[in-house]
């Protein structure tokens, strides 16, 4: 068999780089897109420590331009699109996250479906499953729910993930020329950091373990490893599955409290400064009238909803590591890498 070789957006991206990590150690040749090619020589420094990275090579392009895209595609027999703003708190501008997410997503499929990429994956995110109903549904979310972008309460990149996997399956549908096209939704994401560019799941960890947290909001995420969103990525690539699959990221939904818990449980003192109890509402309600980052939690007050990932175990044939590993994983290796 030829080798293959699989383009990835985004490439110095926390979950990207496990994607790539994923796809040499099966065989691929990977080409990687990066904003400034300043970045390739970091990203390849870090990958060298875990595998061999002679197959790996990097083009650069942005998602806010066209320039590089057309030649990105060249030879390539699939890609990954995980390249997408992701920050921490609201953006000033909801457009700094719409417009590379959306056009970005766009820019990506036109120049995959003109070059004769046979197969996309998107990264999408659970953020465009988890939005669309009431606090008061009790059946678990499955690939058939989206998020409303409509509600005044969902936040930009939220939105800027809805729109974008809308985006992208209208032009499959429209345009795509028979392109094989599913997108990996992903819960938040835990497991290990593999250098100081953490992205922001990692933050909400490295704050724990820092102290800055006096006490954790009563809120509740669907949460998955790394390690897996990477296999998932790469089962996408390779599966028999009809085009259009929604794959849930998800191991399970857990508390803030208890991701603490976890953590606490495996690392002990070195995780001595994770917090131990839960903040009231009314006190999360009165900080979020002056912090436009707790703002955004607010809708998810309480809310402990469950996930229904057996279409994703089923079609991508995968187990997931349950969380008691991925959580401490993720905190070990922001210790071992100086960044608490
Ligand atoms: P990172 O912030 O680590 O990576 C984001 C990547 O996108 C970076 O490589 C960044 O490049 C690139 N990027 C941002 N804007 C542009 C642009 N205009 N043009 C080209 N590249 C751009 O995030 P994650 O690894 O955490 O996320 C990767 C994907 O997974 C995203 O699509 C995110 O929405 C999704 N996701 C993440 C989850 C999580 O918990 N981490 C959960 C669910 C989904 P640069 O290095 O130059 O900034």
């Amino acid at each position: 068999m030829t080798e293959q070789t699989i383009l990835v957006t985004g490439v110095s991206g926390f979950i990207a780089k496990h994607c790539v990590l994923e796809l040499l150690k099966h065989g691929y040749a990977v080409r990687g897109t990066v904003r400034s090619l300043g970045k390739a020589d970091e990203t390849r420094a870090t990958l060298s420590k875990h595998c061999d990275t002679s197959s790996l090579s990097f083009v650069e392009a942005d998602l806010l331009d066209d320039e590089g895209w057309a030649a990105a595609m060249e030879g390539i027999d699939g890609v990954l699109h995980l390249a997408s703003p992701f920050p921490a708190g609201e953006p000033k501008d909801p457009n700094e996250l719409l417009r590379p997410a959306v056009e970005g997503t766009l820019r990506v499929l036109r120049a995959a479906v003109a070059g004769g990429v046979p197969r996309v994956i998107q990264t999408s995110s659970m953020a465009a499953v988890l939005r669309g109903r009431s606090q008061a549904a009790t059946t678990p979310f499955t690939e058939h729910d989206w998020t409303d972008v409509d509600n005044p309460a969902v936040t930009s990149y939220y939105r800027s993930k809805t729109l974008a996997e809308r985006a992208a399956r209208d032009f499959v549908e429209s345009d795509g020329r028979g392109l094989h096209f599913s997108t990996i939704n992903p819960g938040l994401v835990l497991g290990p950091v593999l250098d100081h560019d953490i992205g922001t799941s990692a933050e909400v960890v490295q704050t724990f373990l820092s102290g800055k947290a006096p006490g954790v909001p009563r809120i509740w995420f669907s949460v998955v490893d790394v390690r897996d969103v990477a296999r998932m990525h790469r089962l996408a690539l390779e599966s028999s599955e009809p085009s259009g699959g929604r794959y849930l990221g998800v191991s399970e939904v857990l508390s803030f409290l208890e991701v603490a818990r976890l953590i606490r449980d495996k690392l002990g003192v070195a995780a001595s400064k994770v917090p131990r109890r839960e903040l009231p509402n009314f006190l999360v309600r009165a900080v979020a009238l002056f912090n436009p980052t707790v703002r955004t939690i607010l809708p998810d007050l309480g809310f402990a909803f469950q996930v229904d990932n057996s279409h994703t175990c089923n079609s991508l044939k995968i187990d997931f590591i349950p969380a008691a590993e991925s959580a401490p994983a993720m905190a070990e290796s922001l210790i071992e890498l100086g960044l608490v």
